[in-house]
């Protein structure tokens, strides 16, 4: 068991922003030890109120009871334990160590590939999005102590162990794979390029990887890429206005890096739609938001070669880099267009958030996603060897 921890060196400066957004209007799986030990220590009048409503989830394995769905409550559709003033309840009574394992975790999913244990930090969180863009520079990775008593000791209560991971009929060890994510991230920060052209790159890179195995992996920030320009196409447009518009409202409890107007929103579906002349509203290459861009992609890199937990899939995470980044331009000029005020650093931010929330939440199969220079029956052949169709996570 190891007691150091990979994660990006800006997630050393995470602090929650104590908002509550992450503790309503979504299924918070609690696991049941912890839910039986708040119910315990908490007075006996709450008990009937905790569980009322809970839906009980079984291991299928062996049909033991592994965790509850706490039944959300009014005003908000919030967390049974979230206070009017916003304060946990659980963490205020009982301390932090009594809160169901995921609210500890939360936003980490910690990954265990042999030996080498990493933390992949969710960017729908706004906090997550802040370290980000804190500076326009590199983006490097780090080693910390993560040992019972240290700040990061509740991310990885609970490690995704990671299957074997191939590239290209390759298996990587854990440290190859780590090399391998640290050459994209070192290419991305580069800045070189605009950040646009260096995600090419990177994509015709990983598209060789995937057909000729590692070696294939060569990063040059002066290949000739300019087919990808009608490849990001697609994915800027990938989905109507109307599922873009339901994502933003509701993303807007993560949403505090700029003022939304009072609900009710009404009806905004046709500023999101798709429009081709879209680069007249953000420039996918301006420098004002090269940094950031740089940055989130090297965020998203750290982890694009890991087997998601939730998918099996490896090549998943690299995919959906470009998508969501594709529909986080789409967000962008619908929130420029909506609020009156160009694309900036902190439009860009719920963008990308926004973005990011639509890709976790619709469970999007890999195959039915453009690929960059990687053809159908290539992704086929992918999926027969490396995923369960129709298990990708969103
Ligand atoms: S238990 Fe506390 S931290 Fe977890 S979702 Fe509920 S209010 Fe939020």
């Amino acid at each position: 068991m190891t007691d150091t921890v990979w994660l990006p060196e800006a997630m050393t400066r995470f602090r929650c922003n104590q908002q509550g957004c992450c503790c309503k209007q979504w299924n918070i799986r609690m696991d049941v030890e912890s839910v039986f030990h708040i119910v315990q220590e908490l007075p006996d009048d709450r008990t009937g109120e905790i569980l009322d409503g809970a839906r009980v989830i079984r291991d299928p394995a062996d049909g033991k009871v592994v965790s509850l769905d706490l039944r959300r409550r009014a005003p908000d559709d919030r967390c049974v334990f979230l206070e009017p003033e916003l304060t946990c309840e659980v963490h205020r009574k009982l301390g932090g160590d009594a809160l169901p394992k995921l609210c500890q975790a939360f936003p980490v999913t910690s990954v265990r590939h042999g030996d080498r244990l990493q933390l992949a930090w969710d960017p729908i969180c706004p906090e997550v999005l802040e370290r980000i863009a804190e500076s326009d520079g590199p983006y490097p990775v780090t080693a910390a102590a993560c040992g019972p008593g240290t700040p990061l000791a509740s991310r990885v209560v609970t490690p995704q162990p990671l299957p074997e991971i191939e590239i290209g009929g390759v298996a990587l060890t854990p440290d190859e794979l780590a090399a391998l994510s640290a050459r994209v991230t070192a290419h991305l920060e580069s800045g070189a390029r605009p950040a646009l052209d260096l995600l090419a790159s990177a994509n015709a890179a990983v598209a060789r990887a995937v057909t000729g195995g590692p070696d294939a992996l060569s990063l040059d920030p002066d290949e000739d890429v300019s087919d990808f320009d009608e490849f990001f196409e697609w994915c800027v447009g990938a989905h109507d206005g109307r599922t873009l518009w339901g994502f933003v409202r509701q993303y807007r409890r993560f949403v505090f890096a700029v003022p939304l107007p009072p609900a009710p929103w009404g009806d905004q579906d046709a500023l999101f739609e798709y429009d081709p002349d879209w680069r007249a509203v953000v420039d996918p290459r301006d420098p004002a938001l090269d940094g950031f861009l740089r940055r989130y992609l090297a965020h998203r890199f750290f982890s694009a070669f890991e087997r998601s937990p939730a998918t099996g899939f490896v090549a998943f995470n690299y995919g959906s880099v470009n998508h969501t980044l594709g529909s986080a331009f789409r967000v962008a000029v619908g929130l420029s267009r909506w609020l009156g005020r160009p694309v900036d650093k902190d439009v860009m931010k719920v963008a990308v958030g926004a973005s990011e929330y639509l890709f976790r939440t619709l469970s999007l199969p890999a195959v039915a996603m453009p690929w960059f220079r990687l053809d159908v029956n290539e992704k086929l052949t992918l999926l027969e060897e490396d995923q369960t169709p129709g298990s990708t996570e969103g």
